[in-house]
């Protein structure tokens, strides 16, 4: 430690703390992060082993439990999201995992939004739901149906707001408000919009959870998660399972992370500003019927948008005039963008939810979800827009 080892609290802005915070210099006088690949941590003498297992002396015992990257990554993550505590997961789905066994037993209930990433969809049916923890899902912007679906034994409520890929939104505070009433917690997945974006914690919920695979690396280069809160929900409940359970994040990608966080503020705003101007230029195209993006004045939610992000991020997606035939023929027809459910990357990716994403829903059950064959999805990365637009004009006319 040297004079120059401050702590990032309130007093940095955002900017300042997405650089900074969490890092303890070595005695190396590093200035970037160094990268901790150790899995286990020598101690001086067997009385201090003593000390460190029982829990009197605080320190490292082994990676599974805590690892010096790791803990810089989640003390900036967790200053970034104003939350107290943060712990970092191999993946978001261990962030998922480890929020609802960390947290709930068996005879427990959830409430979730309908439309949340497909495999949360599937942990939460048929691997949640064998150990007698049962989900009800309900329409994402319908505070009364929310409310309605709460009972005695609802323990969590679970959202992704904006919604992928029709970009719903949910009124935050309002939904707090209303689990808070209830006793339940609620969890946030703050994945599209990232910290960067709009900040759950400061709007009432009790748990942020991040897909780090995402905005967070930016780059499409390493699996990651991680879960914020308080130090009691989260130091205690959900890394109490990490700990034991295993899926805890990798030295090296607590590293990529860090430099990810860096530059995500930036990163951010350049993906919002490209989706915005892609959507504005979809809206004038004469072969496309509509455009879902939150930026857009059109957006049935645009004012709450405004109001509870502070950009409107980078995913978007439109709907064509033809169905599934039109759809695959304008994506066929791409050079540029890639062919992949992905999102989160420098680079574009393009997608036909229809038949990938939602490939397994009944028509039925696609149709009810808003999810059209005319439907394509776009996260719009750092490439030119121009470029963009050239790539998407091959096969839509
Ligand atoms: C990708 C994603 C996840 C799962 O994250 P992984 O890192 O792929 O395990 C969870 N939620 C959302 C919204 C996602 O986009």
């Amino acid at each position: 430690m040297s004079e120059k080892d401050l702590e990032f609290g309130d007093e940095f802005e955002f900017a300042t703390r997405a650089v900074r915070a969490g890092q303890v210099r070595t005695n190396e006088g590093e200035h970037s992060e160094p990268i901790f690949t150790t899995s286990s941590f020598v101690f001086a003498s067997a009385a201090e082993a003593a000390a460190r297992f029982s829990g009197e002396q605080p320190g490292n015992i082994y990676s599974r439990f805590t690892n010096p990257t790791v803990r810089t990554f989640e003390q900036r993550l967790a200053s970034l999201e104003g939350a107290e505590c943060c712990v970092a997961t191999a993946s978001g789905m261990a962030a998922i995992t480890a929020t609802v066994l960390g947290l709930l037993k068996t005879g427990d209930h959830i409430v979730s939004s309908r439309s949340i990433f497909g495999s949360t969809t599937v942990l939460l049916n048929n691997i949640i739901d064998k150990l007698g923890i049962k989900t009800s899902y309900v329409e994402l912007s319908n505070l009364s149906a929310w409310e309605q679906a709460i009972t005695s034994e609802t323990k969590l409520l679970f959202v992704e707001t904006p919604s992928n890929p029709l970009t719903e939104l949910v009124d935050i505070a309002a939904l707090a408000d209303i689990a808070h009433k209830h006793g339940c917690l609620l969890a946030v997945d703050n994945c599209f919009c990232t910290p960067a974006l709009q900040r759950p914690i400061e709007l009432g919920a009790d748990i942020v959870i991040h897909s780090a695979t995402k905005y967070i690396d930016g780059q499409g280069r390493c699996m990651g998660g991680a879960v914020c809160g308080t130090a009691e929900v989260v130091g205690d409940g959900v890394y109490g399972f990490l700990r034991s359970a295993g899926p805890s994040m990798s030295a090296f990608n607590a590293w990529v992370f860090l430099k990810g966080l860096e530059t995500l503020a930036i990163r951010m705003k350049a993906h919002s500003a490209g989706a915005l101007e892609l959507a504005l230029w979809l809206e004038q195209q004469p072969e496309v019927k509509c455009v879902y993006y939150p930026g857009l004045e059109s957006h049935p939610q645009h004012e709450l948008a405004k109001t509870q992000q502070s950009d409107f991020g980078g995913l978007l997606s439109f709907e064509l005039n033809g169905g599934k035939e039109e759809g695959w023929r304008l994506i066929d027809a791409t050079k540029l963008l890639s062919i992949t459910a992905n999102l989160g990357d420098t680079k574009s990716t393009i997608t036909h939810p229809a038949s990938t994403t939602h490939g397994r829903l009944t028509p039925e059950l696609r149709t009810e979800a808003g999810i059209s064959d005319g439907l394509i999805r776009i996260a719009v990365g750092l490439e030119s827009i121009e470029d963009i637009k050239t790539d998407i004009l091959r096969g839509m006319r």
